[in-house]
């Protein structure tokens, strides 16, 4: 991601800071819609999905999930934000043919969250916050087909009235690369949470961009918002681009129309859409088939009670207790599926070579398949067992390898392989040193090179003799051999 790091870029009359800022759109997991009792199952036949409410039917009521408010408060505790026990539904105007009300249901001036906090995580290993400003529910609006005819354009409602928070960020982020690292980390948090399932290529994750340049120190400069990015890549190219052209713009003594953009993802350019609507346009009013929204604090308070341990509290946790470098432990907290199965690999083991194993065979052997931790190529008992082998010097970590390798293969445990094998480790010193008295009496040459003080031999020797045993010479064993053989 280096390419995505630099926070300046230096134009022909000096230096310019990006000042980037979020708007993610987050699809809640709930069995039914916001204001409906409709299904949200991703990937269903057109239209199968749309109850009266969905179609905006002259007369249908909305009524409140209460899920999809549990889902937003667990949400903001998540980002240790301000929870409103009070807030309002508004009517945001406008047309869409995908929106069968002409309103979307959103909230505005009082949403159900306040102000919070993500903590980044940066290569370099600096941490960084970055303020959210609010997060609100609001329904998602329908899908225009527009590939299924060569004249018309379908229209699937499935989505429509779909519970979505809108989780805006301050403008706190100063390169693609902390945009990048923002939108992982959140992503990391819905998921825990299970409020969210973050899958960007689905659509229920979807980000507008806030980009603008200044002087660096100087005030923000107008800004541009490119519009319902799907990936975290695209977001990254489309700040790198959109800051380049403000610059090049501003450089050339022009000024930035405030206005939203899209960014299309084959040429990597980002064009106009439309001049940038303000808030009035919308003509924004509470929606009166709805009752602000109320729920009391102890209700809070027992929702926080349902929060799973979060990554940065399990980060913490894995350096602190475990003993982890930072690295490592923020790796295995990424996914929590990939903690769980760390953490079962680590029960009652050295808990660094567990790490080593995890991110190093096992994570190589997971992309090689099918890349989904609930379904891993060895499981976490049989590379705990591994583990074992190990540590109690049944086998040498080079022997592991190669018994790791016919775990994935076979299914088998290490024990069994070990065994059917023939690999385990060889100690004994007597047959060591038989060996030991071999090879060096069939490189007499290098024995006396060595000792005319070609030190670095010393490392030949110890590869002859693993190779005669086919690694299964206890490393150790034989160095201390070779030493007393050579320079005793
Ligand atoms: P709107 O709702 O009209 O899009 P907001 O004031 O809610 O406007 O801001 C939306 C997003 O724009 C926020 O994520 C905010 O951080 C970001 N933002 C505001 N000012 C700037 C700026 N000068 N440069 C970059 N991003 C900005
Ligand atoms: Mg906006």
């Amino acid at each position: 991601m280096n390419d995505f790091a630099s926070r300046i870029i230096q134009g022909a009359t000096g230096d310019w800071e990006m000042v980037i800022g979020l708007e993610v759109h987050a699809q809640v997991i709930s069995n039914a819609k916001l204001f409906s009792g409709a299904a949200t199952a991703f990937g269903a036949e057109p239209n199968s999905q749309v109850s009266l409410v969905d179609a905006a039917m002259p007369g249908m009521l909305p009524v409140i999930n209460e899920k999809c408010v549990e889902q937003a408060v667990r949400t903001g505790l998540g980002l240790k934000a301000r929870i409103n026990t009070f807030s309002v539904f508004d009517r945001k105007n406008y047309f869409y043919p995908d929106l069968p009300q002409g309103y979307q249901i959103s909230q505005y001036l009082q949403p159900v969250v306040g102000e919070g906090i993500i903590t980044i995580d940066l290569p370099d290993g600096e941490s960084r916050e970055i303020g959210i400003t609010r997060l609100h529910l609001e329904q998602d609006a329908g899908k225009s087909l527009h590939d299924q005819d060569p004249n018309s354009t379908y229209i699937d409602l499935n989505r429509s009235g779909v519970a979505l928070m809108e989780i805006v960020s301050e403008p706190d982020m100063r390169s693609p690369e902390e945009a990048g690292a923002y939108l992982r980390k959140l992503r990391t948090i819905l998921r825990y949470l299970g409020t969210c399932d973050g899958n960007m290529e689905e659509g229920s994750m979807r980000a507008d961009v806030n980009v603008s340049v200044r002087r660096p120190g100087e005030e923000f400069g107008t800004r541009c918002e490119i519009k319902n990015v799907n990936s975290i890549r695209f977001v990254q190219q489309a700040i790198v681009y959109e800051a380049q052209r403000q610059v090049d713009i501003l450089e050339e003594g022009g000024s930035i129309d405030q206005e939203t953009r899209l960014f299309d993802a084959n040429t990597g350019v980002t064009r106009s859409m439309r001049s940038k609507e303000e808030a009035h346009d919308y003509r924004y009013f509470p929606d009166p088939d709805l009752l602000p929204l109320t729920f009391t604090q102890e209700w809070v308070d027992s929702l926080m009670d349902t929060l799973p341990e979060l990554p940065d509290a399990k980060k913490q946790r894995f350096i602190d207790d475990l003993g982890l470098p930072a690295y490592d432990a923020g790796v295995l907290v990424a996914e929590k599926e990939t903690a769980d199965f760390y953490e079962q690999v680590a029960e009652g083991r050295d808990a660094k070579i567990a790490a080593n194993w995890v991110m190093g065979e096992f994570f190589s052997a997971l992309n090689a398949s099918s890349g989904d931790i609930t379904q891993p190529p060895v499981s976490a008992g049989n590379l705990g067992g591994l583990i074992d082998l190990i540590t109690d010097g049944t086998i040498s970590g080079r022997i592991a390898k190669q018994v790791f390798e016919a775990m994935v293969e076979s299914g088998k445990d290490a024990g069994t392989i070990v065994e059917e094998k023939g690999l385990k480790q060889v100690s004994d010193t007597g047959a060591i040193e038989a060996q030991v008295d071999e090879i060096l009496a069939a490189n007499g040459d290098k024995v006396e090179e060595y000792r005319g003080g070609k030190d670095k031999l010393f490392g030949f020797f110890v590869g002859q003799v693993m190779k005669a045993t086919q690694g299964k010479a206890n490393p150790k064993v034989v160095n201390e051999i070779l030493r007393k053989k050579l320079d005793g």
